[in-house]
């Protein structure tokens, strides 16, 4: 891909643009989200199903809001993964990454083997190690009962604190945990050795734990519950990234009420930092095998109405290796981060889908115009706030970080 540069966006919208937007109802919407007018539900659902030339219309007012907030800067997180266990008590009609305990790929890691991979990430210039696992297995299975007796532990997460803590200590990989929903208590005890923790809402749709849809039999993905994981993380100081998964068999309505609750759970809780955008793949092994995919188009006004909802500040992520041929496009229509890239391990959710090198992203998003910045797992934002930065990570993360909270440049590699 050839490197230009492109034009900078104007900080205002076109009136003549906006005069060419059809829908009255996409006019009003992107006329009141440029002020600080907070959109309705109706407004976004509208939006959500914008048309003909009301889509670019709808990209560059959501652009327009990304750059005042953001700039012109998009950010990534060089991070190894650490699948702790694959073993998990909920059964999402999506996930191929879960196995059952009669699979022969079922696994708990060992410490020895989660020291292995951090330290070979540090070899490649990481910064963060990811621990993504499933949620609680020892609640539905005997053999993930037997794995931890065999280490020694009766909990997953008591476990997942330990290993957390091995990794900064011997590493100094900046742990951060996405293990599902959490107790008070659980939170507490990861909370000192993780620089942020993550969980997806996916979606706030009930419906979707009926029998025959993407959640059911997944205790785990009771909305509530996990929306309180994250609340209750606030009170704990600790920031959290969130995200809904599009296109598992969720209605536009469910979509919009998804971003309102992650919009109205920040208003509350001050923790969210980022907010992720994923498409549903399809896989061969999964129960939602015959399901259809979201298209680009899907992608890129969901992306535009959640910047347009989440205000200029939220930090909104897409994954680049999910959309290989088009993610470009995510720039347009208000994303600021790329998410994390790893130079070691794959992308132990969407295996069959590598992540893009470091200079690949470095092109593409040079040649739409915008600067690829390495990032800390903390974002500049909360960096600079006491309650959300641990003194036991502080030091590292502020050797690691330039004036601007970003990674060093002379610390970036590609
Ligand atoms: S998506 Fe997460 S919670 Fe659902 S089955 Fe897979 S690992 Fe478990």
């Amino acid at each position: 891909m050839s490197m230009k540069s492109a034009p900078a966006f104007s900080p205002t919208l076109d009136e003549s643009l906006l005069a060419s937007v059809a829908a009255p109802s996409v006019r009003t919407t992107i006329e009141r989200s440029m002020g600080s007018y907070e959109l309705t539900r109706e407004e976004a659902l509208h939006a959500l199903q914008a048309t003909g030339t009301d889509v670019p219309a709808l990209m560059f007012a959501a652009s327009t809001l990304r750059d005042r907030g953001k700039g012109q800067t998009v950010t990534y997180s060089r991070k190894v993964f650490i699948p702790l266990t694959n073993l998990c008590r909920d059964k999402c009609g999506y996930c191929t990454f879960a196995k059952a305990p009669n699979h022969p790929d079922a696994k708990t890691m060992t410490p020895e083997e989660v020291l292995s991979v951090a330290c070979a990430g540090r070899e490649q210039g990481c910064k963060e190690a990811l621990f993504s696992l499933g949620e609680k297995p020892e609640e539905r299975y005997a053999l993930a009962r037997t794995h931890l007796r065999n280490l020694g532990y009766t909990a997953t997460v008591s476990y997942l604190a330990d290993m957390c803590e091995l990794v900064f200590r011997e590493t100094g990989l900046i742990p951060h945990a996405n293990c599902g929903v959490l107790s008070r208590d659980e939170l507490e005890l990861l909370r000192e050795h993780n620089g942020w923790m993550g969980i997806m809402l996916e979606s706030t749709s009930h419906r979707l734990l009926e029998r025959g849809q993407a959640h059911f039999g997944c205790v785990g993905k009771v909305p509530e519950t996990r929306l309180e994981t994250m609340a209750t993380a606030g009170e704990l100081g600790i920031a959290f990234t969130t995200g809904m998964l599009i296109g598992i068999g969720e209605t536009l309505e469910e979509r919009i009420d998804t971003l309102f609750a992650i919009k109205e759970l920040h208003q509350r809780s001050g923790n969210i930092q980022e907010v992720i955008i994923q498409n549903f793949r399809v896989k061969p092994d999964i129960r939602m095998r015959d399901r259809s995919e979201p298209s680009v188009l899907d992608m890129v006004r969901t992306i535009a109405v959640a910047r347009l909802i989440l205000g200029p500040d939220m930090n909104i992520q897409a994954p680049p290796n999910l959309t290989p041929d088009a993610y470009q496009t995510y720039l347009y229509a208000g994303i600021n981060d790329w998410g994390g890239i790893s130079p070691v391990t794959k992308d132990h959710i969407n295996p069959e889908r590598s992540w893009p090198l470091v200079g690949e992203l470095r092109e593409v998003s040079a040649e739409a115009g915008f600067t690829l910045r390495e990032r800390l797992c903390l974002y500049p934002e909360f960096l600079t706030q006491p309650a959300f930065v641990r003194p036991t990570l502080a030091p590292r993360m502020h050797a690691l970080a330039a004036a601007d909270g970003l990674v060093t440049e002379d610390l970036t590699r590609e």
